[in-house]
Order: structure tokens, then sequence, then C-alpha cells
């Protein structure tokens, strides 16, 4: 109850909130997290970046995960912790939200897209690495479970890839900048189910505390690092969050 009022409290006082959200968001949605106890990575070996770029068999089989994970998204839909923090963030107009999250689950919800930074990518859409055209997952799908074939892009000749970040890629410039401004403006920076173990976006909590804001982290396990926030709430989101949103 305690936690509760004081994450209402700090919610209520920020002018210029911040929300930062992981994997542990839409674990309610049915979505595994990725190193919680029964995370993705456990039963999956990651594809790397630079495997995709060289290798045709790589490629094969990261649009089979993709389309075996579109499968699973078709069917996933915002749960109470995104809902309540579409609330939240209507409260305040100066609320916005950066996400590790690839699922489009913040959209979903109803977040208007000027309020999301996405810094891990998209999964349900696909881009030409070399030109960026945007494609939708079915015109690359299509061709690959009929024929076995992996399109190129018509615009440019390039290789096609979901537009997430995978291990080893860099990081996309623009969303980074936007996410280092945000943290070092915001007056209260909130971290929703991330275990914070992947750096840089890991590093932005610190980089908002150095530029005066208040840290809360709501996550239901510890995380290396709950010693620098001022409020650490370990509890399920879903039935938290929405808590928040009827009290504040
Ligand atoms: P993570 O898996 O490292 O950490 C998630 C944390 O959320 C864990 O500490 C777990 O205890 C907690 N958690 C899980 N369910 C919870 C619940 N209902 N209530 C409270 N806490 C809960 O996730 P991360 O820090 O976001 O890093 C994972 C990376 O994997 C990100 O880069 C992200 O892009 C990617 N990823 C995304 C999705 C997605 O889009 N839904 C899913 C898996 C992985």
């Amino acid at each position: 109850m305690k936690q509760l009022l004081s994450f209402i409290n700090l919610i209520n006082n920020s002018r210029r909130p911040l929300f930062f959200t992981g994997a542990g968001i839409s674990t309610e949605s049915g979505i595994p997290d990725f190193r919680g106890p029964s995370g993705f990575w456990k039963t999956n070996t990651p594809i790397y970046f630079k495997d995709f770029i060289s290798s045709e068999s790589a490629r094969r089989d990261s649009w089979q995960r993709n389309i075996n994970l579109s499968k699973k998204l078709s069917k996933v839909k915002p749960n109470d912790g995104h809902l309540a923090l579409k609330d939240i963030m209507e409260r305040n107009k100066k609320s916005y939200l950066i996400t590790q999250n690839v699922d489009n689950l913040h959209q979903d919800s109803g977040v208007p897209e000027k309020k999301i930074t996405e810094l891990h990518g998209n999964s349900t859409y696909a881009n030409c690495l070399s030109c960026y055209k945007k494609y939708s997952l079915k015109i690359v799908h299509e061709p690959f479970v009929k024929k076995g074939l992996i399109i190129p892009c018509d615009n440019c000749g390039g290789l096609l890839k979901t537009a997430t970040i995978s291990f080893g890629q860099p990081m996309p410039e623009e969303e980074m900048e936007i996410a280092l401004l945000k943290a070092a403006k915001a007056d209260l920076f909130v971290v929703i189910g991330s275990s914070l173990a992947v750096y840089p976006a890991a590093g932005l909590p610190k980089i908002a505390q150095e530029s005066g804001s208040k840290l809360v982290i709501l996550n239901a396990e510890p995380t290396e690092l709950d010693s620098i926030f001022d409020l650490v709430v370990h509890q399920k989101i879903g039935i938290f969050l929405k808590k928040v949103a009827k009290n504040i």
C-alpha cells in the first residue's frame, strides 16, 4: 500500500515522466520474456546480425522464426499493464515512452506513435537493410511459405529483414538520440518489466538520475541496478499499474 501511494505520488508530481518498458510488460499477454524464469533465449539461440548478412541459411532460419512469431503475435492483445500505462500517460501531455519491446502492443493499446520510441525495432513489419523501404510481412512471408523464396528489395535489390535490431546489429542512431535526450530531460524515469541487463538501454536510468530525475522500477524480480532507484516495487505489472491508473 505504501509503495502504491509513493508510486502515485511521484507520478502525480512529475511534470515530465518518462516510461521505459521491457519484455516483462508483455508476459501477461502470453509473450515470453528474455531472461525471466521461462525466458525465450533459454530455448532459442540468437541469430547474429553478421550471420544474417553473410549466410542464406541464417536468413532462412530468421524468416522461419518470424513466420512462427507472427502467428503468435497476431493472436496477442495488450494486457492490463499496457492499458493502464496508456491511461496513466494520457493524464500528462509531456509523458513519453521508450520501449525495448518489438511486439507493437503499446501502439495497439492506444499510445500514440508520436509518444513512443522503439529502441530494438518492431517485429510486425520488415525493412530493406540498404534503402530502408518498408514492407508488410505478408509480402515477404508468402513467397517464402509457398515457394521457399526470400525476396530481395524491389527498389534496390538489398536484403529484407524484420525491422528488429538483432544481436550484433548497430543500435538505431535516431532512436538512441531521442532516448538520451528524453532521459536527460525527464524528472521521473519509470522502468517497467526490464531486467536492465542490456546496454546501452540499461544506462538510461543513470543518465536521467544525473540530470536530476527520480527513478522508479516496477519488476517482479530484483535487478542488478535496484540500489540506484528511489522506489523499487517487486510486484506483477498488470495488477499494480491498474491500481495506479485508478488512483491518479
Ligand atoms: P528481460 O526478459 O531481460 O527482463 C524482463 C523482466 O521482467 C524480468 O526481470 C522479469 O522478472 C520481469 N517480469 C516478467 N513478467 C513480469 C510481470 N508480469 N510483472 C512484473 N515483472 C515481470 O527483458 P528486457 O529487459 O526487456 O530485455 C529483453 C530484450 O528482449 C529486449 O531487448 C527486447 O527487445 C527483447 N524482447 C522483447 C519482447 C517483446 O517485444 N515482448 C519479448 C522478449 C524479448
